[in-house]
């Protein structure tokens, strides 16, 4: 539960290309616009040689930064470099990624002129930083506590690396929520009466930017109880811009014998074109691409029409329709049994995914009416409040939601063989015990290696970490009584642990680097890092503000002076002093552009004493409804030395 002082508890749903920010309040959810008004935040960061960038402010100068300009990290965390969907999402991302010595892909880029790396984890916190700062801004409170979402497929080390991520931004993850389970709750409430007293068997199909989740739930009055789930924490929107992208790149090579393929800009200007043109095609039959400048100075135009679109990537809707058969395979379900089915993330407004699914169900209407973007930050809320304990949650206090394990977990045995401990879909938490022995006579050590995954032989699935038994009395094979306890929380998140039953000695397991997931001393070293990119992310802020602050001044009295009414009652060399003030100013400000803060306040102080006395005098009180009586241009004007300001009295208002 969250303590006091630490605001209301948040949900936010961490996506792969948008990110989404809600909050329970006044009875009822509310979804969080960011500082430019929208409600979703690309899920981007970028490096500049003065700033940091994050949010809309990073996707909107992604063309002219593209190797510093990050976005899908969501694809990244929790892999290795070796793995083959980072190799071939490397091909196409304009920034670099390299690997590690624990061969986990970092990020490289170029900050204020140096060269940094970053973990996945590094730059989803900067995302989840973003997402936490847009809902203090709202709510005029610190934020502490949230709920986080990941893919219903994604994997241990995937869930751990994103509530890393959550720690290094500073928040305190209440609970990590499956995505579609989120979304379920916003189906549940937003249909509570429909639901009262019947039972319903629900479909969410999740199609985002990069991955695709499908779960059966059973929801009953306040209780959501999932039987199934599958997906791919590879499959999504982004997936079929990649490929709108290999075609366009074939086809300007095919037309002007040139390869685009190394050059990050104009792949990125490409990129930006396709995920364009996919949106385009969910409306209208055809639409087409022209790229000013694209390559080499050579325009690209081009034209696509849905069908072809649609023929690209009809394996990967194909593969979406295999995973909704999985699931109700899994849920021991037919398609008939389902009463509705949920869209929920940006891609199932595609209409062939929609045409295709809803002719797997034999024509059932496909529910449309929670929000596809909104859907899951939506839930996260409500089980941040729930979890929060916050005031006025009575209307959700009794939601019940009982999630299931996307993978088998078990340990390996002789002979490279899976020995499954957690089938796949056991709801959660859930905690296990299988008794093992030794496999060689007089064998005094026993390392249990922890896989996850549904194929039989233990090395063809992920090995999450090891746990070790040591000093086993010396016997005979098959005499040591071994015991192995899986214990998965609330988050899904795995606790294993060891027992020789003769001496009691036990082990616990830690999750290694096998996976590359951060020590805590990295964390620790993230944490403090995040810090100092706060800070130097504020000081950035004050120093641009004290720019403009300086720059605004300059020109709005250059704009008073422009006003006949008031430099109709200056002096002449009053008049030129000030203009000549400003002239100054504008020319340090060209000159100064990386100043700090305090040398912008400087020149502002400067500027503001030689024109307030002359503004404070024009309105002086009682000289005439606020303004003084004009004054003589011709007259004399003698300039004081003994004021701080400089500027002389005017002798002609002297009593
Ligand atoms: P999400 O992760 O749910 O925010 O989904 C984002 C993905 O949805 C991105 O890949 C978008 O390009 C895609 N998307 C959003 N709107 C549309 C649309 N009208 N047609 C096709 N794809 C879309």
């Amino acid at each position: 539960m969250a303590g006091d002082g630490e605001g209301p508890a948040i949900g936010i749903d961490l996506g792969t290309t948008y990110s989404c920010v809600a909050v329970w309040r006044h009875d009822r959810v509310e979804i969080i616009p960011n500082d430019q008004g929208n409600r979703t935040t690309p899920s981007y960061v970028a490096f500049t040689d003065t700033e940091r960038l994050i949010g809309d402010a990073a996707k909107n100068q992604v063309a002219v930064n593209p190797t510093n300009t990050v976005f899908d990290v969501k694809r990244l965390i929790g892999r290795r470099f070796t793995d083959p969907c980072v190799q071939s999402d490397m091909k196409l991302w304009p920034f670099k990624i390299i690997p590690d010595t624990a061969d986990k892909p970092t990020i490289a880029v170029s900050y204020k002129g140096e060269e940094k790396k970053f973990a996945a984890e590094e730059i989803s916190s900067m995302v989840l930083t973003k997402m936490k700062e847009i809902a203090e801004a709202y709510l005029g409170s610190t934020v502490k506590n949230a709920v986080v979402t990941v893919p219903a497929y994604f994997n241990d080390s995937q869930r751990q690396a994103t509530r890393d991520a959550g720690l290094i931004a500073g928040l305190n993850v209440l609970r990590i929520v499956v995505e579609p389970t989120a979304a379920a709750i916003a189906y549940g409430l937003d249909k509570m009466s429909n639901i009262k007293g019947n039972k319903k068997n629900v479909l969410i199909f999740d199609l985002g930017g990069g991955t695709f989740d499908v779960s059966l739930l059973t929801i009953e009055e306040s209780y959501f109880d999932v039987k199934a789930t599958a997906g791919d924490t590879h499959l999504g929107g982004e997936d079929f811009d990649n490929r709108m992208l290999s075609h366009f790149v074939q086809e300007f090579k095919r037309k002007h014998n040139k390869d685009i393929n190394g050059n990050p800009r104009a792949l990125r200007r490409l990129r930006t074109a396709c995920e364009r043109a996919k949106r385009t095609l969910s409306s209208a039959a055809q639409t087409s691409i022209e790229i000013d400048a694209f390559f080499e100075g050579i325009d690209f135009q081009s034209t696509i029409t849905r069908p072809r679109f649609e023929e690209m990537n009809m394996d990967l809707f194909q593969k979406c329709l295999e995973l909704v058969e999985n699931c109700l395979g899994d849920a021991k379900m037919v398609k008939s049994s389902v009463h509705d089915i949920v869209l929920v993330g940006g891609s199932t407004r595609i209409p062939k995914v929609q045409q295709l699914l809803q002719e797997f169900f034999n024509g059932k209407e496909l529910c449309k009416s929670i929000h596809q973007d909104e859907a899951v930050a939506y839930g996260a809320a409500v089980q941040a409040a729930i979890l929060g304990g916050g005031k006025g949650t009575e209307k959700v206090q009794d939601l019940v939601l009982v999630d299931v394990t996307p993978l088998s977990l078990g340990v390996d045995t002789d002979g490279d063989v899976m020995s499954v401990v957690i089938p796949r879909n056991s709801p959660i938490p859930t905690k296990k015990e299988r008794g093992y022995t030794t496999s060689i006579n007089n064998q005094t050590t026993v390392c249990f290696k922890v896989f996850e995954g549904e194929r039989a032989k233990s090395t063809d699935n992920n090995l999450l970490g090891r746990v070790k038994l040591r000093g086993i009395p010396p016997a005979p094979i098959g005499v040591p009584k071994l015991n192995v306890c899986f214990d998965i929380d609330a988050n899904g998140i795995l606790n294993v642990s060891a027992e020789d039953e003769c001496t009691g000695q036990k082990d616990k397991i830690t999750i290694t680097n096998d996976k590359g997931r951060l020590s805590k001393k990295e964390i620790e070293r993230m944490i403090e890092e995040a810090e100092k990119y706060k800070f130097e992310d504020e000081q950035y802020r004050k120093k641009v503000e004290a720019k403009i602050a300086l720059e605004k001044y300059a020109y709005n009295i250059r704009n008073s002076l422009n006003d006949k009414k008031i430099s109709g009652m200056l002096y002449p060399a009053e008049k030129k002093k000030i203009e000549d003030a400003i002239e100054q100013s504008l020319e340090w400000l060209q000159k100064n552009q990386l100043a700090q803060a305090n040398e912008f306040e400087e020149k502002m102080k400067e500027l503001e004493g030689i024109w307030n006395p002359i503004i404070v005098e024009i309105y002086r009180p009682g000289t005439g409804g606020g303004w003084n009586s004009m004054k003589d241009h011709n007259a004399s004007y003698t300039t004081s030395t003994s004021g701080t300001t400089g500027a002389g009295p005017r002798i002609e208002e002297v009593d």
